[in-house]
C-alpha cells in the first residue's frame, strides 16, 4: 500500500522527512512549537566585548570568513560597529567559491585586518570527503570539523579572548539531525577507508581527543577562545537590508542566483543538497525556507515557488566536476542516496551524548 505524503498547512515541511509529524488540523511539529526569536539584547553583548577588549591581547576578536553573507556581516559589525581589533581567518575545504574569494579580499582590505588561510593536502581530504559520502551518505560534517578545528588552533595560538560567529536564527534545524560532527562517528566512518593514515585523521583532527566536556573545559580556562553568536543578540536586519549594507560598506558582491541561499561561498553546496534531497527528502535550504515563512518574510507560496525551481536545478549532470574531484561515478550516487538515516549512529561519543543532554536541561550556551 503507497501512503501518500502529507504536507504542513503552514509551511512546506512533508511528512516523509525525519523527524516531521503532521497533526490532524494539517500543521506541522515545528510550526506548533515555533516561537518567534527574541534577540539576548545588545547590552550583554557590549558586556561581552568590553571584557574581550580589557585583556588586551593582540587581537580581541577571532571572525572565522567564509566569504558568505552572515560571516562578512559579523565582521563589518566586529569592526565597523563595535570597533574590535580583530584576527579573521578562512579554512579553504577545497570547494571555496570565486565569488567568496572575492569577497574575502574586499571585505578584509575594507576592514585593514589581518587574515590566515588554512587548507589541508587536497588529495588529503578528498578521500576524506569521498569516505564520509560513500559511508554515511553525508559530506558537510568533515567540512564543519574542519572549520571547527582550525578556528580553536588559531584562537589558542593568537589567545583571541572571543571566536564571533556567524549563525542565526533562520537557519536553526538546518542541519540534519544525524550527528554529522561527532568526532567518534567521524573516526569510525574514516577507520572503514583503510587507505586512510591515522597520522592523517590525526593532522585533520588538530584536538584527535576533544570532546564537548573537553572543549567546554578548555573554553572556561580560556584557552580556547569563547564563542560568541553575535547575530542572536541583536535585532538584525533582514537578508535583503544586509545585502545592502555589504554592498555599500564592503565591496560586496552578490550573484544573482543566490536568492535566499545563504551558502554560495561553497561550490559544492547544490551537490550536497541534491544528496540530501534524494536521500531524506530535504534539502538544507527547506528548513531554513520553513523558517522565514514563519517569521513572514516570505510567502509559502514563494517557498514552494523555489522548491520546484531548486528541484529542476538539481540534477546530476550538473555536477560533473565535484563528481570528478572526488572520483565518484553514478553508480556511487546510488548506492550513497540509499544510506539509511543516522547509519554509525552507534558510534557516536557517549559522553556528547550525555553533555548534550546536561546542556540542554540547564540552558547554557544554547547559542
Ligand atoms: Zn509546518
Amino acid at each position: 500500500m503507497e501512503i501518500e505524503e502529507k504536507v504542513c498547512s503552514k509551511c512546506v515541511l512533508s511528512d516523509e522527512i525525519e523527524g516531521v509529524i503532521i497533526g490532524d488540523d494539517g500543521i506541522c511539529n515545528y510550526c506548533k512549537n515555533f516561537k518567534p526569536f527574541v534577540p539576548y539584547g545588545e547590552s550583554k553583548l557590549l558586556k561581552i566585548l568590553e571584557k574581550a577588549k580589557r585583556k588586551n591581547r593582540l587581537y580581541d576578536a577571532l571572525v572565522p570568513l567564509s566569504g558568505g553573507k552572515d560571516s562578512t556581516y559579523v565582521l563589518y559589525l566586529a569592526v565597523k560597529k563595535y570597533k574590535l581589533n580583530v584576527l579573521t581567518y578562512t579554512y579553504d575545504n577545497g570547494f571555496v567559491s570565486d565569488f567568496a574569494r572575492k569577497n574575502i579580499d574586499s571585505s578584509i582590505r575594507k576592514c585593514n585586518v589581518d587574515h590566515i588561510w588554512v587548507k589541508h593536502d587536497e588529495k588529503l581530504i578528498e578521500e576524506l570527503y569521498r569516505t564520509a559520502l560513500m559511508q554515511s551518505g553525508e559530506i558537510c560534517g568533515v567540512c564543519g570539523v574542519g572549520i571547527e578545528r582550525s578556528m580553536l588552533k588559531i584562537s589558542e595560538a593568537w589567545k583571541t579572548p572571543v571566536i564571533l560567529l556567524g549563525h542565526s536564527a533562520t537557519e536553526e534545524n538546518s542541519f540534519t539531525s544525524e550527528n554529522i560532527y561527532d568526532q567518534n562517528r567521524l573516526k569510525a566512518i574514516f577507520g572503514a577507508n583503510g587507505n586512510i593514515s591515522q597520522q592523517f585523521i590525526k593532522r585533520f583532527l588538530v584536538y584527535p581527543d576533544l570532546d564537548f566536556i573537553r572543549s567546554y573545559l578548555f573554553t572556561k580556562t580560556g584557552r580556547f577562545g569563547k564563542k560568541v553568536n553575535i547575530l542572536y543578540y541583536l535585532d538584525v536586519p533582514s537578508d535583503k537590508e544586509i545585502g545592502e549594507i555589504l554592498k555599500n560598506e564592503m565591496n560586496w558582491i552578490e550573484p544573482d542566483l543566490s536568492k535566499y541561499t545563504r551558502h554560495f561561498d561553497c561550490i559544492a553546496e547544490p551537490f550536497t543538497n541534491y544528496v540530501r534531497e534524494k536521500r531524506l527528502n530535504s534539502s538544507r535550504r527547506l528548513p531554513q525556507l520553513c523558517n522565514m515563512i514563519r517569521n513572514n518574510e516570505m510567502t509559502r507560496e514563494e517557498a514552494f515557488q523555489i522548491c520546484i525551481n531548486d528541484k529542476e536545478s538539481l540534477r546530476l549532470d550538473n555536477f560533473d566536476p565535484i563528481m570528478k574531484r572526488l572520483n565518484l561515478a553514478e553508480k556511487d550516487i546510488q548506492k550513497i542516496t540509499s544510506i539509511p538515516f543516522n547509519v554509525y549512529g552507534n558510534k557516536t561519543s557517549m559522553s556528547n551524548k550525555i553533555f548534550a543532554i546536561a546542556r540542554s536541561i540547564l540552558k547554557e550556551n544554547a547559542h
